[in-house]
């Protein structure tokens, strides 16, 4: 695990000054929170969906050239985004996609109908790479030329980021500032957006956090050559993000959700997020939106 011992020196981690540790901690940090008093139309609680369309790049991204892993991803682009689009469509919410810059190559038509149906899309790394382990030069490089592919596929320029599998290396944010990108959703300092901070001055990037918790793949993913195996049954999961609405709707605050086409879009899960939309829509002055539109607003109004 080298990224852990960046900066460390020959200091064993116990051994270092506080000075050291300080300043590994300090490096990206939560500043304020931005949590307006009411969201659009005074609604008491926002709800932000968002899919990370990752397809074939989970296996692609570590030189992985396994035939049945890649027909999952494109699972994923077959049924699991159809089904994803229709069910948001039924319900008339609008929700975010963050796609690999390769995905989008491989499926320009698969959103080109995400744009046109409403939903915004964002980037997620070129092919899945880990930034945490790229040179910092190669990480800007693709990090850069991933938004520029996104916008000749979509024709939409995009405005955030989440990094593929929420990894952040100590360059990532200053990339992401310097890029004016308007927010990222791979952290978890809060419940709320929160203002960016790196070592100790405002980015101007707001943080839309995210949590494993609400992530479908902690729950769903297997490995067919080791003991893993999904443990939570659908029903299981349903209750836990129906929990965690009913926790941001009681506070009045934000609801968000990270789900995958190719984990969530199969007969005996996909109704999670059908009934998740009627559940929340059975409730007053709530506000569904994208991502951006949610951090535009907290911004703006927090
Ligand atoms: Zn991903």
């Amino acid at each position: 695990m080298k990224q852990t011992r960046q900066g460390g020196g020959d200091l064993e981690p116990w051994q270092w000054p506080e000075a050291q540790w300080r300043a590994v901690v300090h490096r990206v940090r939560a500043g304020r929170a931005l949590r307006p008093a009411q969201w659009q139309d005074g609604a008491r609680c926002a709800v932000a969906l968002s899919f990370d369309s990752d397809h074939e790049t989970n296996e692609l991204r570590d030189g992985g050239e396994s035939i049945g892993k890649l027909s999952q991803g494109q699972y994923g682009n077959r049924q699991g985004v159809p089904r994803i689009l229709d069910i948001l469509k039924s319900h008339d919410v609008k929700a975010s996609f963050y796609v690999p810059a390769v995905s989008a190559l491989l499926y320009p038509d698969e959103q080109r109908r995400v744009i046109d149906e409403g939903h915004e899309i964002g980037i997620h790394g070129w092919i899945h790479e880990r930034n945490s382990l790229l040179p910092h030069e190669a990480e800007r490089e693709l990090q850069m030329r991933a938004a520029d592919t996104l916008q000749s596929v979509c024709g939409v320029r995009p405005v955030g980021i989440r990094t593929p599998s929420w990894d952040f290396s100590p360059s990532t944010l200053a990339i992401t500032r310097d890029m004016g990108l308007e927010y990222d959703s791979s952290l978890m300092a809060d419940v709320d957006c929160y203002e960016l901070m790196l070592n100790g001055e405002n980015t101007g990037v707001v943080e839309l956090p995210v949590e494993w918790i609400r992530d479908d793949a902690v729950y769903f993913i297997m490995n067919r050559f080791a003991g893993l195996r999904p443990y939570t049954p659908p029903s299981d999961v349903f209750d836990i993000f129906k929990r965690e609405f009913d926790g941001a709707y009681r506070e009045g605050g934000l609801f968000q959700l990270t789900m995958h086409p190719h984990i969530i879009g199969y007969r005996s899960r996909v109704w999670i997020i059908d009934e998740l939309i009627r559940y929340i829509k059975g409730h007053e002055r709530v506000w569904f939106a994208t991502h951006a539109d949610v951090v535009r607003y907290a911004r703006a109004h927090a």
